[in-house]
């Protein structure tokens, strides 16, 4: 069975395929699928998302 891929994944997919990046569309030079100024913000939302769930886990450990 395959997976049905929104419109957004395929454009994305078929972004990366060319070259370019998934998100803008501009041509990538260093990553597998973002350009370098999407790189970084992908990088940053990373790191927020990542503090913030070890914060969640940290204070819901205290707790209990
Ligand atoms: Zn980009």
């Amino acid at each position: 069975m395959k997976k049905q891929l929104s419109r957004q994944r395929m454009w994305q997919i078929a972004q990366v395929k060319k070259g370019r990046c998934a998100i803008c569309a501009k041509k990538r030079k260093h990553y597998k699928q973002f350009c370098d100024a999407c790189q970084a913000k992908h990088r940053e939302l990373k790191n927020r998302l990542y503090r913030e769930r070890r914060a969640a886990e940290k204070s819901k450990a205290s707790k209990a």
